[in-house]
């Protein structure tokens, strides 16, 4: 079975206007490609997609489930729709395709963060969270503490953003030490680095070679191909090699749908030798099934 541990649903009017902007800064070059109102961003695969289309999107790359990790927004800039009207949307739209798991997403800074966390896991049981630390938070932070012991009592998986943020967010956020003590202290709460640490994909092994409870998936890894071929080949196969059973296959689509497609991606995948069979199994489907309990 393969399992994409990384994608992203979701409609304009959930993200942050000022993320919009940041995300778009880097093409502002390829002007042709610009959506010049919102109506042409509304249809720009990066900041506007569907349930629909991921599922097409998964036939056409043999990706039999897909995890979505939505993003909490809110504290960053101004959106155009509350968190839970998201969070039903996203959930709603899952539950006539049981190939999609969704995610919630929070920013434990909400004021009423804990009273979101219960409504939500109350009225949709997800099986994880996504945070993203750049929008504003450490996660040593002791004032937020109290967000990784619910998830652990409630035994859900942690996804992190770590690596480069650019525009309003703050980069010196996303890196993996923090999630160190975090580990530490919940020895049983599963925690998924994303990206290989990123930028700091040094500093990611450290943190995932002290902690058994720390994952790491390989999504954006596109955004290296195919000019840096041995780069990326050469992290897949340290990740094959020192951690077969914490990494996780991921895709972060559709943020690569313009310059590195899933289709080509998961093609390339499955043709390089990086991994011996029964190890690529378990990066691209095995360990994600086994954590999940499908
Ligand atoms: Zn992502």
């Amino acid at each position: 079975m393969i399992i994409d541990f990384h994608v992203h649903i979701i409609r304009r009017e959930f993200h942050a206007d000022e993320i919009l902007e940041a995300y778009l800064e880097p093409l502002k070059e390829l002007e042709a490609l610009l959506p010049r109102n919102d109506d042409e961003l509304a249809l720009w695969s990066n900041s506007e997609n569907d349930h629909e289309r991921l599922l097409e999107s998964m036939d056409a790359s043999g990706i039999d489930v897909s995890v979505a990790l939505p993003i909490d927004w809110g504290m960053i800039g101004t959106t155009h729709a509350t968190l839970e009207h998201y969070m039903d949307w996203l959930f709603e739209g899952c539950q006539s395709h049981d190939r999609i798991i969704p995610f919630m997403g929070l920013d434990p800074r909400r004021p009423d963060a804990r009273e979101l966390l219960d409504r939500i896991c109350r009225r949709w049981e997800p099986k994880g969270m996504k945070v993203y630390p750049p929008t504003g938070f450490r996660p040593d932070d002791p004032d937020i503490r109290w967000l990784w012991d619910e998830l652990d009592d409630r035994s859900m998986i942690v996804v992190s953003h770590t690596g480069a943020a650019w525009g309003p967010l703050y980069k010196d956020l996303a890196h993996p030490k923090y999630f160190d003590p975090v580990a530490e202290a919940h020895p049983d709460l599963v925690i998924v680095l994303a990206h290989l640490g990123g930028e700091y994909h040094d500093e990611m092994w450290d943190v995932v070679e002290r902690h058994d409870n720390i994952y790491t998936d390989i999504s954006a890894l596109q955004g290296w191909l195919p000019r840096r071929r041995d780069m990326v080949l050469q992290r897949l196969r340290s990740v094959a090699e020192r951690i077969p059973e914490r990494a996780l296959l991921g895709t972060d689509w559709a943020l690569f749908e313009l310059n590195y497609p899933n289709q080509l991606f998961m093609n390339w995948l499955r043709d390089e030798d990086w991994a011996s069979p029964s190890v690529s199994n378990a990066i691209l489907g095995g360990n994600a099934q086994r954590i999940l309990g499908l």
